[in-house]
């Protein structure tokens, strides 16, 4: 048998790129979003690197992303003192983005495609049948297909239709706040990445890009967490405050424009498919940002899932394959990120990433 219509539920990272990679191998997809129009909280900003990077060129994604984003080809490493301390290439053409522009991207280029993404369409169950699979929405429709793809993020709806014993995502015990700057606060040549290690907390920032604007984050540990940008802000500059670094100037300059949030993880997840069902992104396997890794894991997935369907006509074989090239390889970056932020720190660029 073909694989002949596959339903995907969440149109995030891994869910768009899923479409548009099936979309490549001749296979039929349509992408079903709970937002009305965009995606999941779409303030902060996130990295390509060099594997997402090469995923987005399988799915023939590249110029689309790259219009919409920054080149980050160096990385600055500062001290607390606010000396710097490295400076290297970060290989693989990585990529500075907004989870927003992300977003709009992959979803414009599968509209663009004629391939059908739908907002306003969240999954509420689903059940296989003999020959297929039936998804019900919270709007009271159904539609069915030959297999379920959840890549419903983090809170994945559709995990825990495979497995209701599924873990939970684990708490990191930290926060991760993000901000952006008028201008070039830090006075930096616009070079690429900068990462502070500052005597509380670790910070990065991008020189300006093409917006005009610099952007930074902090991973903070412990305490609680923000109620308002203000909050997070001052959060941010607290942790900053005994040091030497431009990070007081670029944080003050942010004013409110400033979004904080809780760090999770699942380190695994027991069972990534049934006979019908597959997960793909961070329903499978969330990682804490500090590796920098979770958009190009969910890249990744995308065309492997995408090679394994249109490989293997049985459903079920498509799913073992898949699992097989993507289970280790995530889990172990996954296992990395976590105790890089238990340790307070970020992945060097891997040069071969
Ligand atoms: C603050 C932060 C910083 C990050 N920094 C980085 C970084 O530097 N580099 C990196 O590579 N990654 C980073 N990540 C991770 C990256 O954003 C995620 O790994 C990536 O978005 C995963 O894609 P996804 O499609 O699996 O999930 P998501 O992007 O979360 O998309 C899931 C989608 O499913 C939808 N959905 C959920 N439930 C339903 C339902 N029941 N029905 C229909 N739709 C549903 C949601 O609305 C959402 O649009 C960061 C993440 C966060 C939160």
């Amino acid at each position: 048998m073909t694989v002949g219509r596959v339903i995907i539920v969440g149109g995030g990272v891994a869910g768009t790129a899923t479409a548009l990679a099936l979309h490549r191998a001749g296979i039929p997809a349509e992408v079903h979003e709970a937002h009305e129009a965009g995606g999941a909280d779409a303030g902060a900003f996130l990295t390509l690197m060099g594997n997402g990077m090469a995923a987005l060129a399988e799915i023939g994604a590249t110029a689309a992303v790259e219009a919409v984003s920054y080149p980050a080809p160096t990385v600055t490493l500062w001290d607390a003192a606010g000396q710097q301390v490295g400076h290297r290439p970060i290989a693989g053409g990585a990529r500075s983005i907004t989870r927003a522009a992300l977003y709009r991207a992959l979803q414009q280029l599968a509209t663009e495609r004629g391939i059908p993404v739908r907002h306003g369409r969240r999954m509420t169950s689903a059940v296989n049948r003999a020959d297929g699979v039936e998804v019900a929405f919270a709007d009271g429709t159904t539609v069915a297909g030959d297999v379920l793809v959840g890549a419903d993020g983090i809170r994945s709806r559709t995990r825990r239709l495979i497995d209701p014993a599924a873990p939970e995502p684990r708490f990191s015990g930290g926060h991760v706040i993000y901000g952006y700057a008028p201008g070039n606060p830090a006075g930096v040549d616009p070079d690429g990445f900068h990462m502070v290690h500052g005597s509380r907390a670790f910070f990065g920032f991008t020189a300006p890009g093409g917006d005009g604007r610099t952007w930074w984050f902090a991973r903070v540990g412990g305490g609680q967490p923000g109620d308002s940008p203000a909050s997070w802000r001052d959060r941010a500059l607290d942790v900053c405050r005994d040091d030497a670094t431009p990070l007081t100037a670029i944080i003050t300059a942010s004013g409110t424009d400033v979004i904080g949030g809780e760090s999770y993880d699942i380190p695994t997840t027991p069972h990534w498919h049934n006979e019908r069902m597959v997960l793909a992104g961070d329903a499978a396997h969330a990682t804490t940002p500090a590796a920098a890794q979770g958009a190009s894991m969910a890249l990744q997935d995308a065309v492997a899932l995408a090679g394994a369907l249109g490989e293997h006509g049985d459903p079920a074989a498509a799913f073992t394959a898949y699992e097989n090239l993507r289970r280790t390889e995530t889990e172990q970056t996954v296992a990395a990120s976590a105790r890089l932020t238990a340790s307070k720190s970020v992945a060097p660029p891997d040069p071969a990433a």
